[in-house]
């Protein structure tokens, strides 16, 4: 198998800002995996929150080269090697994870979802993220966002009352979720989620930050509101420990290493009683694609990333009005854009 990659500058519509950091544009990795005469494609997102940049996931992409082997059925084992040697480097692992399956689905003459044995008209509509922003910004974003039914709004702010209140003056009756990103405490999320619940909230996720699973089961009693883990749900070791203390949990194939870990993250939720979420960060159709065909499993989808920016390399998953095209393209069914 060979393996190559390049890197890719995404372009956001909008500076994107949450309650931690502020980005106008996003490096990722392409990666394309090649045997037989047949190219499947990944994509590996670092996230610096979770340790990785660039340059870590590339050196990863480089010592996983010798770890494939000759036969791309074998992706188990593949990924076995792959994540005991870069634990640390899983949105590295995830773009190999997806390769493979795109090379398996193209070599099958089959879409990635069906080896899974799913109903793609089973997959949920995809929110639309609003990022933290000036008011103004904010009830803009939201009108222009019109053709999307569900919203998750980015809030941990010392002004989350009045970005909700933007956001409500313009869509009185869209769901609405929002996304705190740790940015409140264990003492005062009670309170300011309380605050923000009369603006209908259909759950609030990662109010606080990760590594105190009682203290997030504290607030969700005393908020009242159902909450949902991110950041404190990064891989599958982190999904039992979570039972009883939120509602759900966002999986993202970056965090937790493609599309495989995310499948173990799915099932071990639902032994839990825990919702499950699929969520991305600002991604390509590629990302995205590799999230959207797990779509028919899980409750919510958050797959908005390659929407949100303005030079997506890649088509083929759709995304208008939130809804995912989850078709019989083979593999991930995602090809280069024309130029
Ligand atoms: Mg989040």
């Amino acid at each position: 198998m060979k393996l190559r990659w390049w890197r890719q500058e995404l372009l956001l519509k909008h500076t994107f800002t949450i309650a931690r950091s502020s980005v106008a544009t996003k490096q990722t990795i392409l990666v394309e995996l090649e045997h037989d005469g047949i190219v499947g494609v990944g994509e590996a997102i670092p996230s610096n929150y979770y340790g990785q940049t660039v340059e870590s996931a590339e050196a990863a992409l480089d010592g996983m080269v010798g770890l494939l082997g000759d036969d791309p059925f074998r992706i188990e084992a593949i990924l076995a090697r792959c994540l005991e040697r870069f634990d640390d480097q899983r949105a590295a692992v995830s773009a190999v994870d997806g390769a493979l399956h795109d090379w398996v689905g193209k070599r099958l003459n089959v879409p990635v979802w069906r080896l899974f044995g799913l109903d793609p008209d089973g997959a949920p509509v995809s929110s639309f993220t609003i990022g933290i922003d000036a008011l103004d910004v904010i009830e803009s974003k939201t009108a222009d966002a019109a053709e999307y039914p569900i919203l998750k709004v980015k809030v941990g702010t010392d002004r989350d009352e009045e970005i909700l209140s933007a956001v409500r003056r313009v869509a009185p009756d869209k769901r609405i979720r929002v996304d705190a990103n740790c940015g409140w405490t264990a003492e005062t999320a009670p309170e300011r989620i309380r605050r923000l619940s009369e603006y209908q909230l259909e759950f609030v996720e990662q109010p606080i930050p990760p590594g105190d699973n009682i203290a997030m089961r504290s607030v969700r009693q005393e908020a009242g509101v159902p909450l949902v883990a991110d950041e404190s749900s990064v891989r599958p070791c982190d999904v039992v420990p979570l039972g009883g203390c939120v509602d759900g949990i966002n999986i993202k194939l970056c965090k937790c290493g493609g599309i495989r870990e995310a499948l173990r993250m799915i099932h071990l939720a639902r032994g839990c009683g825990l919702k499950v979420m699929l969520g991305c960060m600002i991604e390509s159709s590629v990302g995205i694609a590799q999230a959207a065909h797990l779509a028919p499993l899980v409750d919510w989808i958050d797959l908005d990333g390659h929407l949100l920016i303005r030079n997506d390399p890649f088509e083929g998953i759709g995304g208008a009005g939130g809804r995912l095209t989850l078709t019989e393209r083979a593999g991930l069914g995602v090809a280069r854009r024309n130029r």
